[in-house]
């Protein structure tokens, strides 16, 4: 043993080698040095414990600090193949954002931009001014502003309407999102006093009308996006709570969740709500999210009648809660988009994925199925494929599942194979991440980019090697 540990080179002697030289000049020699210290102390404890020493000791510790330093050069944040099924996942980063507004975001990286100028003057503009004409357009809004994500733009929108005194809502709408976002810790931290009124599955207008006083400051209705109460049910439409609200002389606060600048029951999707139409129903201020089925970058929009969006910009809390320059060039090239909303499809990722015909999907499946099971042969995995459902996520249309389609992968083994099967193919240099069901790994492929199937087939391969 003593033998075998003499035979160990020294780190320097592993340096000067080729090898140990190719590794500095890629990692860095500090990272290389430590790699080997490192490779070099678990092989000595190795032996120390009764391994038998490798017959080329400095081969095993190169290789194994190289091994070491390539895993540990992959970013956590590399891109993965987006396989779950679920569209707008929001572990996954949600919305894909279009072609038009990654160009914008890279640009106004690189280059300097008239974020708060204005090129006609050339006076000092102002931020949210890019996107306030193209939010009213959208949605028949008088003002709109943008903050931060969604969540901030209902925070922002209650402390500025109700800071001090109750904000009203149904019982049945006082929902968590998760995430930790739930709406009566939020009211809390905004400080508006909560007042539930009604029960969980039905709620009335004499229920509000009975809650409102002096103290009101506004009512607040939330789209019950990730649930739906079924049966015996009653809420308020929003159309009326605004006359309420406009009669007791309070704002009515209309959080619409995902909201959706278009009608996408055109695309045959279910219709939800637009956003135009909770504008036009009569809310003082709306708000929803720039990445669920806007399909843009993470902002929370804030749209309504002009003086509620003034008292809201005015609200010392706005500034802390702004965008920066990259997400508003994506957001006003994302917002472009939908002044053409015949041509949404082909240039907005999020609906491209969520209209995607079910046979489309079947036929990349079947024309995947062959080189999936010769690449996966020698592994004794199974390959077939199936139909599956994918949902939108992100709490949008929770209910309805659309018809999809997939890879099932059935390793040998026993009951645990298919979770050992999953994270094999989380760790390659593309994780994959499906789902694990019914003893097999689901790929779902309705979110598998055109032209992304090498990549796969790549991917597969590396998690049986
Ligand atoms: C998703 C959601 C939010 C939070 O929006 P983010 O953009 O994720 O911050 C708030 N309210 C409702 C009803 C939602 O569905």
């Amino acid at each position: 043993m003593h033998e075998a540990l003499r035979a160990l080179p020294s780190v320097d002697q592993l340096l000067i080698a080729p090898e140990g030289q190719a590794l500095a000049q890629r990692h860095g020699r500090a990272s290389a040095t430590d790699a080997l210290r490192s490779a070099l102390a678990t092989l000595r404890s190795a032996i120390r414990d009764g391994a038998p020493a490798p017959v080329a000791p400095a081969a095993h510790v190169l290789s194994a600090a190289e091994a070491a330093l390539g895993s540990a050069a992959l970013s956590p944040l590399r891109p993965v193949l987006n396989l779950t099924g679920t569209v707008l996942h929001t572990n996954l980063g949600r919305a894909l954002l279009p072609e038009a507004a990654i160009v914008a975001a890279t640009e106004a990286m690189r280059d300097p931009i008239a974020l708060e100028f204005d090129l006609v003057t050339g006076a000092r503009g102002e931020r949210d001014a890019h996107l306030r004409g193209l939010l009213c357009a959208l949605t028949g809004a008088e003002d709109a502003t943008v903050v931060n994500n969604n969540a901030a733009a209902v925070l922002l929108a209650l402390n500025t309407l109700g800071a001090g005194r109750e904000a009203i809502v149904s019982r049945g709408e006082l929902i968590e999102i998760g995430g930790a976002f739930r709406m009566p810790d939020i009211m809390a931290r905004a400080g508006v006093q909560l007042r539930e009124v009604g029960t969980t599955n039905r709620t009335h207008e004499r229920d509000y009308r009975a809650a409102l006083g002096p103290q009101t400051g506004l009512i607040l209705k939330v789209h019950t996006s990730n649930y739906r109460i079924e049966g015996f049910t009653a809420e308020v439409v929003a159309g009326h709570l605004a006359a309420l609200a406009d009669e007791a002389g309070v704002a009515l606060l209309n959080d619409l969740g995902s909201g959706s600048l278009v009608d996408l029951s055109r695309w045959g999707l279910r219709r939800e709500p637009t956003v135009a139409e909770a504008v036009a129903e009569g809310a003082h201020v709306v708000t929803f999210s720039g990445d669920k089925l806007l399909g843009g970058p993470q902002a929370g929009f804030i749209v309504g009648r002009r003086e509620a969006i003034a008292a809201i910009n005015r609200n010392p809390m706005k500034r802390v809660l702004r965008l920066d320059k990259i997400r508003i060039a994506a957001l006003e090239a994302t917002l472009r988009l939908y002044l053409d909303p015949d041509r949404l499809p082909e240039r907005l990722p999020v609906l491209a994925i969520l209209s995607r015909p079910q046979a489309d999907i079947v036929a990349a499946a079947a024309a995947l199925l062959g080189p999936a099971r010769e690449v996966l042969q020698a592994s004794g995995i199974g390959v077939e494929v199936v139909a599956c459902d994918s949902q939108v996520g992100s709490g949008a249309l929770p209910t309805d599942l659309i018809p999809s389609a997939g890879l099932a992968l059935t390793p040998p083994g026993d009951g645990a194979a298919p979770e050992r099967l999953a994270a094999r193919l989380r760790s390659g240099a593309r994780p994959v991440i499906g789902r694990v069901q019914d003893g097999a790994v689901i790929l779902d492929l309705r979110c598998l980019r055109a032209g992304d199937e090498p990549v796969l087939l790549a991917a597969l391969g590396e998690a049986v090697r």
